[in-house]
């Protein structure tokens, strides 16, 4: 059989600079950019439909059957036993919580440059970036009527602290961010918010969107009503697990700061059970808190950036990455240590194969994608220029569990490319999904400015459970999955390196 024909137009040949419009979904809740993981899911069909441009140019034959063979080699190596399981295992070890700021955050940006180094990137360096950085101090929540009985609980991050004496005040619940919004002021001012509102599981994480808007925009919501703080039943799946998940609160800028908490679900089934009684009794819910929880200086964390230079079109890159930082109360295993793990150990899995990619393969580990997005806005801010230059960018955010399938947003023209990448990746158990991808939170910024993004989508079942708690540690990481999503990873990776696609 012939070689497939290779062109020798590289893929940036065609027009790039379409700009994508601003999330419909992010622009309504009023969270834009500084508002990350968390309401990725999903773009409109409106969106994906006004995003596919119609007029690309079709090249038939993207791979040559060396490409194709190499792929599944790698997939087929990789699956098998990848660099990712040591990574994160090392590196909730060795560093553990990196909240930005923190001293754990400039240690893992230590870590992860000297790990890129040894592990053998071509090119390892950082990016400065500047960061918020907030402490959550000690926090103490407990009802003082009908019962006394002290809550586990976390501040939301960003929250303000109550002042040093703590507050008293008198609980009103809502089961939904709707209800609190239809609710008269005089029923929420100078009262304690209680939104109890649970999340639903779902394999994809369907559940979260819908719950998180409460974490992010109830306290202005509740400040603006003359509230004096609000507790929420914690953003998770776990029934009956006493810990509670933390999270940022996005406060309005035209709203009172109120201190915002977030109770363990079985703390919020607790306050829950006291309001029922004490509604029946036709008695007051009272809460105590104290919280020191404060705003720190800004500090400087950095992207980790490590790259496999491409032997062809060296300054055309494919991005994969995940974020570096973490929340502060667990080790950020699967959040998103397994993440930064299973991008590294593709990319330098292509190279330990002994393959050379004709465009560079560049691992970014973001930082502060928690707590703003700072470093996906650095990268592409600094990145303005070459944006045209990137051939597509993959973030793994999402546990550390398996990947079950593949969607992309590329040029309806370049559909049936992705379609042959979900062949390669089917005998890992992989489906085809559909082309309205909306990447992962660090990829947003590129996304917005045309780059086309994927979704490598890992089951999700199971996530949701340890979420921001100080659950999120390493046994929650299953080895044979991290290697299984790395060898999807690195298939997809090396295949947006080698074609000839015209993705846009
Ligand atoms: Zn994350």
């Amino acid at each position: 059989m012939p070689s497939p024909h290779r062109c020798s137009t590289p893929v940036v040949a065609v027009k790039f600079a379409r700009k994508w419009a601003l999330s419909a979904t992010l622009a309504t809740f009023g969270l834009g950019a500084s508002f990350g993981p968390d309401l990725s899911f999903g773009p409109s069909t409106a969106e994906a439909a006004a995003a596919i441009p119609t007029d690309a140019k079709m090249v038939s034959a993207p791979w040559t059957r060396e490409d194709l063979a190499a792929a599944k080699a790698l997939r087929d190596g990789l699956v098998k036993g990848s660099e990712a399981f040591a990574f994160v295992r090392d590196l909730t070890t060795e560093v553990g919580p990196r909240s930005a700021g923190s001293a754990g955050d400039a240690a893992a940006v230590a870590w992860a440059k000297a790990r890129l180094e040894a592990l053998g990137f071509d090119r390892v360096y950082t990016q400065e970036v500047t960061v918020p950085h907030w402490d959550r101090g000690d926090l103490e929540v407990r009802t003082e009527a009908p019962f006394l009985q002290r809550l586990v609980a976390a501040s939301l991050g960003g929250s303000i602290g109550t002042a040093q004496e703590g507050l008293h005040g008198e609980v009103v619940r809502f089961d939904s961010l709707e209800a609190l919004k239809a609710a008269p002021d005089v029923a929420v001012a100078g009262k304690i918010v209680f939104l109890d509102q649970s999340m639903m599981r779902d394999r994809e994480g369907k559940g979260y969107s819908p719950v998180v808007r409460g974490r992010a925009d109830g306290a202005s919501l509740a400040g603006a009503k003359g509230a004096k703080a609000i507790v929420i039943r914690s953003v998770g799946t776990d029934a009956n697990a006493r810990f509670a998940h933390t999270g940022t609160v996005t406060y309005a800028i035209n709203a009172p700061r109120i201190p915002a908490v977030a109770l363990s679900n079985p703390d919020a089934d607790q306050l829950s059970r006291q309001y029922a009684t004490a509604m029946a009794r036709q008695e007051p819910v009272r809460l105590f808190l104290r919280s020191t929880a404060r705003e720190l200086p800004m500090a400087k964390s950095a992207n980790v950036i490590g790259e496999i230079t491409g032997n062809e079109f060296p300054d055309e890159v494919v991005v994969l990455g995940g974020h570096l930082d973490s929340w502060d109360l667990g080790h950020g295993a699967i959040d998103d240590g397994a993440g930064v793990a299973i991008a590294t150990a593709a990319a330098i899995g292509i190279k330990q194969a002994g393959l050379k990619p004709r465009r560079t393969i560049r691992v970014v580990l973001w930082a502060n994608e928690e707590f703003g997005l700072s470093g996906a806005n650095e990268y592409a801010r600094r990145e303005a220029a070459n944006l045209g230059k990137h051939v597509g960018a993959v973030e793994a955010d999402f546990g550390g569990a398996r990947v079950f399938r593949f969607s992309s947003r590329v040029a309806a023209t370049a559909v049936p490319a992705m379609q042959q990448v979900q062949s390669v990746l089917a005998p890992l158990g992989i489906e085809w999904g559909n082309n309205e991808a909306s990447g992962g939170a660090d990829t947003g910024p590129l996304r917005r400015e045309g780059v086309p993004v994927f979704n490598l989508q890992q089951d999700g079942t199971l996530y949701f459970d340890n979420h921001h708690t100080a659950n999120d540690t390493l046994d929650k990481v299953d080895p044979a999955a991290v290697d299984q999503a790395t060898a999807a990873y690195a298939v997809l990776a090396w295949l947006l390196a080698q074609g000839n696609l015209v993705l846009r």
